[in-house]
């Protein structure tokens, strides 16, 4: 942290600059500010209007005094002010002049809060300046925060999330359409690549070429191993692995296989029943290690989040986080037919890190290594910083920091119109090994101020908050609200792992 401090004003600082340098010994990627207030309003209403009194003694006009008086509770309430401007080494670098009174800022060569400049971060003497414009109650806390997250510059703009359906069959199985309509399909839904996990081949994906070209996105090659034990999917393998070999106890060399071929392999739908009505469809095998499996497809079908037979699977997913294990949580819709369906449908959003390389080997590295967030409305982020790394969903956060930045983004642009969540009351949560860490309300929509520190912009939301580090191996953010008459999980980021 290259400034953490807390401290008070009165009233007497009004009208003052408080200024606080910071130093950059080399240049750096990005500069993070979190600043805040309180309290913002001066509540004694009593003392307001007589502030107000004074200054209307002093501005107005003595002819007008009384009609100014009489219309005094215009100017209420009363509220401080404090506003925050950056100075590089070469001079101003812009000011944030809002009431906000908390604002968490970012200053760097691609992105930049408003009012701020972009550009390269020079090393050399950095100095903060609070303007403490009003200070209207007797005392006013305040605190300062500015940090670099220079561990960002590995992703950079060229990090994206892309969204991707996992689970998908063809004529080649028992689906009802070719390749080409079902990446048709699938581009119409807002999808960026799309999964072809046939049961037990992968003969469909001779036209991959020619449907990639009519429907526009890519489309990874899988399987799903439809074996009497369990359905596994299994993605981005270079060719066939033959599934017969799979016998109760052997399910790790089928996944040693899959590895060995470039793919992944993840358990499909495991709580679906099983034998005899849909054999396999239950999940029996002996797993001895479970960070031998990339992921598990916690969200079955559409409307998943409030099937009973997906609540298993999240909670299977949940306890193997909670023993260690550090494993991915994915949605597929397990689709057969592109038939019309009123039921919200989930998206699997991966991130791509570097889009120099094809989508569909980056999709793979992504649910590899977890980097995925899954939601029937907008995509969910989760970022932790610490003065000694910037993470990522998937990525873990080094030892020995106990207090570490948690920044939850929420995107309500993503898909636009395509999907639609009737209440707007949203609520936020962060989960861990530990329990819930924090929890709040999303208050508004197209909101700028929350209690957490939201700000709103193009439909973002960002929320950001203290935790100690102490005990977390783990944490995800998750996403509740109501969804046809029911109270239920909206979104859920995977996790973001502590040393
Ligand atoms: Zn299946
Ligand atoms: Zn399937």
């Amino acid at each position: 942290m290259l400034i953490d401090i807390r401290a008070n004003a009165t009233p007497e600082d009004s009208r003052t600059h408080v200024r606080f340098a910071f130093k950059l010994d080399e240049p750096a990627y990005a500069v993070r500010i979190h600043f805040e207030y309180s309290p913002k309003r001066l509540d004694d209403d009593g003392r307001a209007r007589e502030l107000l009194e004074q200054s209307f003694e002093k501005y107005v006009l003595p002819e007008q005094l009384a009609l100014a008086k009489e219309r005094l509770d215009r100017s209420l309430p009363l509220n401080n002010l404090i506003t925050l401007s950056v100075d590089d080494p070469d001079g101003c670098r812009g000011a944030c002049h809002r009431p906000d009174p908390v604002q968490s800022l970012t200053i760097s060569e691609r992105e930049v809060s408003p009012g701020l400049v972009k550009g390269k971060l020079a090393a050399g003497e950095w100095t903060i300046t609070l303007s403490l414009h009003a200070i209207v109650s007797d005392n006013c806390a305040y605190r300062l925060q500015v940090w670099t997250a220079d561990e960002e510059r590995k992703g950079g703009a060229a990090m994206r999330w892309t969204a991707c359906e996992l689970h998908a069959h063809t004529l080649h199985s028992d689906g009802k359409m070719t390749l080409t309509e079902l990446a048709s399909a699938a581009a119409k839904l807002g999808f960026e690549c799309v999964a072809l996990t046939d049961h037990n081949t992968m003969s469909g994906l001779a036209d991959k070429e020619t449907a990639e070209r009519r429907a526009g996105i890519a489309i990874l090659p899988g399987m799903e191993w439809t074996t009497f034990h369990g359905h596994m999917v299994t993605v981005g393998q270079a060719e066939y692995v033959d599934w017969r070999h799979a016998n109760a106890g052997n399910i790790h060399d089928g996944v040693s296989a899959v590895h060995a071929r470039g793919g992944v392999a993840g358990l499909a739908h495991p709580f679906r029943i099983g034998s005899p009505a849909c054999t396999g469809c239950y999940w029996e095998y002996e797993v001895d290690d479970w960070n031998d499996f990339d992921y598990i497809e916690a969200w079955s079908g559409t409307f998943a989040p409030i099937k009973t037979d997906n609540a298993r699977a999240f909670s299977l997913w949940t306890d193997k986080l909670n023993e260690g294990y550090r494993l991915a949580a994915t949605s597929g819709r397990d689709w057969h037919e592109d038939a019309e369906t009123d039921e919200p449908i989930s998206v699997t959003y991966l991130r791509l890190e570097d889009e120099s390389r094809p989508i569909g080997e980056e999709a793979v590295e992504a649910l590899r290594r977890g980097r995925v967030s899954v939601t029937i409305g907008p995509l969910v982020t989760l970022e932790v910083d610490t003065s000694a790394a910037s993470c990522r969903i998937g990525d873990v956060v080094p030892a020995g920091e106990p207090e570490a930045i948690v920044r939850i983004g929420i995107d309500f642009s993503v898909r636009q119109g395509l999907w639609a969540l009737a209440d707007p009351a949203y609520r936020i949560r962060l989960s861990s090994n530990r329990g819930v860490l924090e929890e709040s309300a999303v208050r508004d929509m197209e909101g700028t101020q929350g209690t957490q520190g939201t700000q709103g912009t193009q439909g973002m939301q960002a929320f950001r908050m203290s935790v100690q580090t102490e005990g977390l191996s783990w944490m995800r953010a998750e996403l509740w609200g109501n969804v046809r008459g029911v109270t239920t999980m909206i979104a859920f980021t995977n996790a973001i792992y502590f040393d």
